[in-house]
Order: structure tokens, then C-alpha cells, then sequence
């Protein structure tokens, strides 16, 4: 058993904090990456010393989460989402084909919110919303509901704004003041959950502005997929620094249950297909020694297509690495 590390990181605790367990606390854990783990993602535009920092991946040994030990202090954490971070992209900008799937599947998740949704309730907070793209998608699929978007970028919500979104910058603390004496049905995070410094804080902050049975509805990766293994450091879901903690279907439900919450579901996606085509780009970028930027090649959205069989056959037979879930608030 391990409490300290022997990890040849930069030694500066201007950029770098650590951390204990989130979810039980413990400082009990096995290194995964021995060496540290490089941000592949972001070497375009970072400056050093920020460009060859490892990081330090543990799994902790009492609850089995598997978490950056090691990581930029919350303050910092800006300088690795600078640049043409691919998140801030909206679906128009993606091409035809992409901002057809972007349709679909906002159509396919319109059914499953109407599902979710309590009796009552008709409103949707998109939490890191953004630039608004996934409201503007679920508006464009007829979405009978309010939506509300907040992130804790103010250019993000800018942006959502001039699509005559309504949006506010909030971060977990001030979101109960800033939505009034609104509650919300459904709080909406896709692929939020594996960034947050405290996950479990954020979770029970969103619980206090749901109604009673509201429902937290999102997705993560799940670093316990066939993928995941497949693809090792070639896995685009790494996104080290920027993800802190990544999941697996127990450790996502120990979370919710941490928080005060039921699960509704935890299930395989067949969006994982992106992580397919991503992760295969990449691994071909890596052996050629380039820069690989996600979600950006040519061959992206075809690789997205070729790559759903075999996410299919995953998706029943063994387990995808997005994972789809839905927490409820309980009374
Ligand atoms: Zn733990």
C-alpha cells in the first residue's frame, strides 16, 4: 500500500494540489500510471511549465475510485481549457453529417427526459451548459420545456445568450441564489461530472434546487469499458488534467449515493461510438507523433458510423465507456 508517490512531477505548488480520496477520503491508493500521465490534448497551446506536467492517477484503495491525485489547483485550472478547447464547438460548426447525429440523438434524449421528468415539473437546468448548443438542439426537437443554461464561464454564457438562451454564469454555491424561487424538474450534465474538483458537493447542491423526485440526468465515461482497455493511453476519455475523477458504473453509484440520492439507472450508450472513432484517430496521430485535436479530422463522423456495430454488440454484451445515468432526489 502506497501513501506517497513516487512520481517525477514538477514540484510546484503554485499550479499543483493534492488531494485525498473525494468520495471516502482516504489517502490509501495505488498508483495506475507509474510514470504520470501527459495532457495529450492541450500540448498545442500550452506554455511549459505547464506542457510537461504528469499527473497522477490513483485508484483508491478502500472505495476503488479512480481520481487525479495530483492536479491543477482550481485556480489555475483555466490555462488547460484555453485554446480551441473542442467542447466550446457548437453542432453547426461540426458539418453536416455530425450536426445530423447531434439531431437524432437530441431527438432519443427528448423521450428519455419526458420519462424522467417529475409530475409538475417543466423545467430543465442544462448545468455547464456552455455555449447553449445542447438547449438549442433540444429546442429545435420541439422540447415542451424551460430550459435554463449555467456554466462558470462568462464567455460560454455570452455566447448561449445571443441564441436567446436563457443562462447565467453560477458555479454550485451561488446557483440556488441566481435561479430565485425557481426549482427545477431535471438538471441536465453531459459530460460535466468527471471535471468537478468535488463531485459530491456539486451533487447536493444541485439536490437543493430540484423538487422532491426531481432528477440529476447525464453522462460520463467509464473507465471500466472494453475500449478503455483496448485503446490504453490512446483512450481520448483520459483528458487528463481536465478530468479528475473517472468513473465506473459502482463508483458513479457509490457518488450518488454519497450525495443523498437513488439511482434511477446507470446503463451503456451508444454515443460511445465517438469515443471509438476518436480513440482510434488518436492512437494514428500518436504513432505518426502528432497533435491529434478531438472531434476535428475529416473522418470523424464517418469513423462515428463504422464504429456504432461494434458499440452495439458492447452495449449488450459488455460495457461502453460513456455511460448514461439518472439519479433521483428522494421525498
Ligand atoms: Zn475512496
Amino acid at each position: 500500500m502506497a501513501t506517497e508517490s513516487a512520481l517525477p512531477t514538477l514540484d510546484d505548488d503554485a499550479v499543483l494540489e493534492t488531494v485525498d480520496c473525494l468520495l471516502c477520503h482516504s489517502n490509501q491508493f495505488k498508483d495506475l500510471v507509474p510514470e504520470g500521465i501527459p495532457d495529450t490534448d492541450g500540448s498545442e497551446y500550452l506554455e511549459e511549465p505547464l506542457r510537461s506536467m504528469r499527473f497522477q492517477l490513483v485508484s483508491c484503495l478502500q472505495c476503488d475510485t479512480v481520481y487525479l491525485r495530483q492536479r491543477p489547483k482550481q485556480s489555475e485550472i483555466g490555462a488547460f481549457y484555453a485554446g480551441e478547447y473542442h467542447c466550446y464547438k457548437s453542432f453547426s460548426e461540426r458539418g453536416a453529417l455530425m450536426s445530423t447525429l447531434a439531431k437524432l440523438l437530441a431527438s432519443s434524449k427528448l423521450k428519455v427526459i419526458e420519462k424522467l421528468m417529475p409530475s409538475g415539473s417543466r423545467t430543465v437546468l442544462d448545468y455547464g451548459c456552455g455555449s447553449g448548443t445542447w438547449i438549442e438542439l433540444m429546442k429545435i426537437a420541439g422540447a415542451p420545456f424551460e430550459m435554463i443554461g449555467s456554466d462558470i464561464i462568462p464567455d460560454q454564457i455570452e455566447a448561449a445568450k445571443k441564441l436567446g438562451i436563457e443562462a447565467f454564469v453560477a458555479n454550485e454555491d451561488d446557483l440556488r441564489e441566481k435561479l430565485g424561487e425557481r426549482k427545477v424538474g431535471l438538471v441536465h450534465m453531459n459530460h460535466v461530472i468527471e471535471h468537478l474538483p468535488d463531485p459530491i458537493k456539486v451533487l447536493k447542491r444541485l439536490s437543493d434546487v430540484l423538487v422532491d423526485g426531481g432528477i440529476i440526468y447525464g453522462q460520463t465515461p467509464n473507465i471500466d469499458s472494453a475500449d478503455c482497455r483496448f485503446f490504453g493511453k490512446a483512450w481520448v476519455q483520459w483528458h487528463i488534467p481536465r478530468h479528475l475523477v473517472l468513473y465506473t458504473p459502482e463508483t458513479l453509484a457509490k457518488h450518488a449515493a454519497a450525495a443523498g440520492l437513488e439511482v434511477v439507472f446507470i446503463k451503456n450508450s451508444l454515443s460511445s461510438a465517438t469515443n471509438w472513432a476518436n480513440s482510434i484517430l488518436k492512437q494514428s496521430a500518436m504513432k505518426a507523433g502528432k497533435e491529434y485535436h478531438l472531434s476535428s479530422h475529416p473522418l470523424y463522423p464517418v469513423l462515428i458510423l463504422a464504429s456504432m456495430p461494434q458499440t452495439a454488440l458492447q452495449l449488450i454484451f459488455s460495457r461502453t465507456s460513456n455511460i448514461d445515468f439518472a439519479f433521483r432526489k428522494k421525498g
